[in-house]
C-alpha cells in the first residue's frame, strides 16, 4: 500500500515536496496537495539563493528565469546616488550581495509545480497514485492519537471527511496546521516577530530610471522604499518599515496580518504620508493600482520539533528564518529535500523518517536562523543624522573597496552546511 500523504499549502515547499517523493519511488507515495486559494498563487516579488534546484535537475528551468542584478545603489532623496554596492569583480568569492540565483517567487513556484505534474504523470504510467491538487480547500480540523499511531483523520473545508498516514503542513509562516496540531496558543507563540513590516508590489517600469541596479533610499522612522528592475517588463517595489513602534498599526490582535488587501495598502499609505522623495508620486501610483499585492510581517518560527504524532511542519510553517536571513526559500526546499529523502529511506516507519528528518535538518535551520547582530533595525536608521551617516560608512567603505574584499573572502556557494546525500531519492544532478 501507499504511504497516503496529504500536503497543506501549494506554495514553495509542498510541490517541491511531492516532485521528490513521486520520483523517488513513483509506487510508494500517494499524494494529496490542497491550497486553501483558488488558484496557484504565483504572486511575491525576488526571492533567496536555491542551491536544492540544482539537486532536483530543475537548474535548467530555473536559469530561463533567473534575475540578474549587478549592484544596489543608495541614493538620497532626490534620487542621487550617496554610494553603490556593486558585483565582485576579483574573480574569487561571492559575485555580488544577491545571490547566484535569484528568482520570482511567481517563476519559481510555477517551476516546481509543473515539475510536480511531470512527476505525477510518469509515476501513473508506473502504476502510481501521483498528485492530486485540490484548489480553493483548505483543512478545518485534524486528529490523530497521541503517537500518531494509525495515521491522522481530516476533515476538509468542504466537508469531506479522510483519513491520512501523514499530514505535512507546508502552509506558511501563520501555518493554520501547526495550530491545529500544537495547539493555538502554542502555535501562534512559535512565530517570534523581528518588528519589522514589508510590502511588495509590482509597478510599471521606466526606462529613464529602471537598471540592473537596484535602488535602496531611506526615511528616518527606520523605513526604506526600493526599487528591483534588472531587465524584467515590470519594476519591483519594496516599502520596509523596522519600527516597532508602528506594530499596532500594522498587527492585529492575533499577530497576523489578516487586514484587506485595501485596508493594508491604506496603512502603508499612511506610513509614508511624509515623505518628500523624488518618486513618492511614482510609489504612491503603484500602490494604488498593483494587482500584485503581498505584505506581511517578518518573524521567525521557533519550535523544539516539526513534527507531532503524524503532522509534520514544513518550511515557513516549521522553521520560517524570515526574509532577513536571506535563506526563507533556500530552508523551505533543504526542508523538503530532507523530508523526502527520509521518508523514501523509511517509508515503512513514518516515526523513524520524522526523527531523522528533525536531526538532520537542525543543524541548517540554526545556521540560517541566526541573524547578525542588530538586525534587522541596524540597516534602517532612526533619524536624518543616522541615514546621513549610513551613506558616509558605505562611501567609505565602496571608496576603500572593503565591500570587494568581504565578497571575495566568502565562499561563492553561499550553501553553509552541506547537503546530506541521499540516493533513495534518485537524483541526477
Ligand atoms: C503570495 C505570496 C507572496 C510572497 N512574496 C514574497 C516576497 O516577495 N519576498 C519574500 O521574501 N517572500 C515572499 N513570500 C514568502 C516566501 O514564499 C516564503 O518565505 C518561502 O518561499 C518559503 O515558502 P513556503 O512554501 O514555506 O511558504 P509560502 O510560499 O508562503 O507558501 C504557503 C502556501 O500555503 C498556502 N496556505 C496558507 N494557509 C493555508 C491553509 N490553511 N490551507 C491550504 N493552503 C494554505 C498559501 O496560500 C501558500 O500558497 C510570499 C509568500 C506568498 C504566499
Amino acid at each position: 500500500m501507499p504511504l497516503d500523504i496529504l500536503i497543506v499549502g501549494a506554495g514553495v515547499c509542498g510541490p517541491a515536496l511531492a516532485t521528490l517523493l513521486l520520483r523517488a519511488d513513483p509506487a510508494a507515495f500517494r499524494l494529496t496537495v490542497v491550497e486553501r486559494c483558488a488558484a496557484l498563487r504565483t504572486g511575491g516579488q525576488q526571492i533567496d539563493g536555491i542551491p536544492v534546484v540544482r539537486k532536483m535537475g530543475l537548474l535548467d528551468a530555473v536559469r530561463n528565469v533567473v534575475v540578474h542584478e549587478k549592484g544596489m545603489a543608495f541614493v538620497d532623496k532626490h534620487g542621487n546616488q550617496k554610494f553603490q554596492f556593486g558585483v565582485n569583480d576579483t574573480g574569487k568569492g561571492q559575485q555580488g550581495f544577491t545571490s547566484e540565483y535569484e528568482i520570482m517567487r511567481g517563476d519559481l513556484v510555477r517551476v516546481l509545480y509543473d515539475a510536480s505534474l511531470e512527476a505525477s504523470e510518469d509515476a501513473k504510467k508506473q502504476g502510481g497514485s501521483g498528485v492530486t491538487y485540490e484548489f480553493g480547500v483548505s483543512v478545518d480540523n485534524i486528529s490523530q492519537k497521541e503517537d500518531g499511531d494509525g495515521g491522522v483523520d481530516v476533515t476538509f473545508s468542504d466537508g469531506r471527511q479522510r483519513h491520512f498516514d501523514l499530514v505535512v503542513g507546508a502552509d506558511g509562516q501563520g501555518s493554520r496546521t501547526r495550530r491545529q496540531a500544537w495547539g493555538d496558543e502554542q502555535g501562534r507563540a512559535a512565530f517570534r516577530t523581528l518588528h519589522s513590516y514589508a510590502a511588495y508590489f509590482t509597478i510599471p517600469r521606466d526606462d529613464k530610471e529602471d537598471s540592473d541596479v537596484a535602488i535602496i533610499h531611506h526615511l528616518s522612522g527606520r523605513r526604506m522604499i526600493a526599487f528591483r528592475a534588472n531587465g524584467r517588463p515590470e519594476t519591483q517595489c519594496y516599502l520596509i518599515c523596522n519600527e516597532p513602534a508602528q506594530a499596532p498599526l500594522l498587527r492585529d490582535a492575533t499577530g497576523y496580518t489578516h487586514k484587506s488587501v485595501d485596508e493594508q495598502k491604506q496603512i502603508w499609505r499612511e506610513l509614508y504620508a511624509d515623505t518628500d522623495a523624488w518618486c513618492r508620486e511614482r510609489v504612491f501610483d503603484g500602490l494604488e493600482k498593483t494587482e500584485d499585492f503581498y505584505a506581511h510581517e517578518a518573524g521567525q518560527v521557533k519550535l523544539d520539533s516539526w513534527s507531532r504524532g503524524r503532522v509534520a511542519l514544513l518550511g515557513d510553517a516549521g522553521y520560517c528564518p524570515s526574509p532577513v536571513s536571506g535563506c526563507g526559500t533556500t530552508a523551505s526546499l533543504v526542508g523538503a529535500y530532507v523530508l523526502a529523502g527520509e521518508l523514501a529511506r523509511h517509508r515503512d516507519d513514518v516515526a523513524a523518517a520524522l526523527d531523522g528528518y528533525d536531526r538532520v535538518l537542525r543543524p541548517f535551520v540554526d545556521e540560517v536562523q541566526s541573524l547578525p547582530p542588530g538586525a534587522p533595525t541596524v540597516v534602517t536608521p532612526q533619524t536624518d543624522w543616522g541615514i546621513w551617516f549610513l551613506h558616509s560608512l558605505g562611501r567609505f567603505i565602496t571608496t576603500f573597496r572593503i565591500d570587494k574584499l568581504a565578497l571575495s573572502l566568502m565562499p561563492a556557494d553561499k550553501g553553509g552546511i552541506p547537503l546530506p546525500e541521499y540516493p533513495e531519492l534518485k537524483l541526477v544532478e
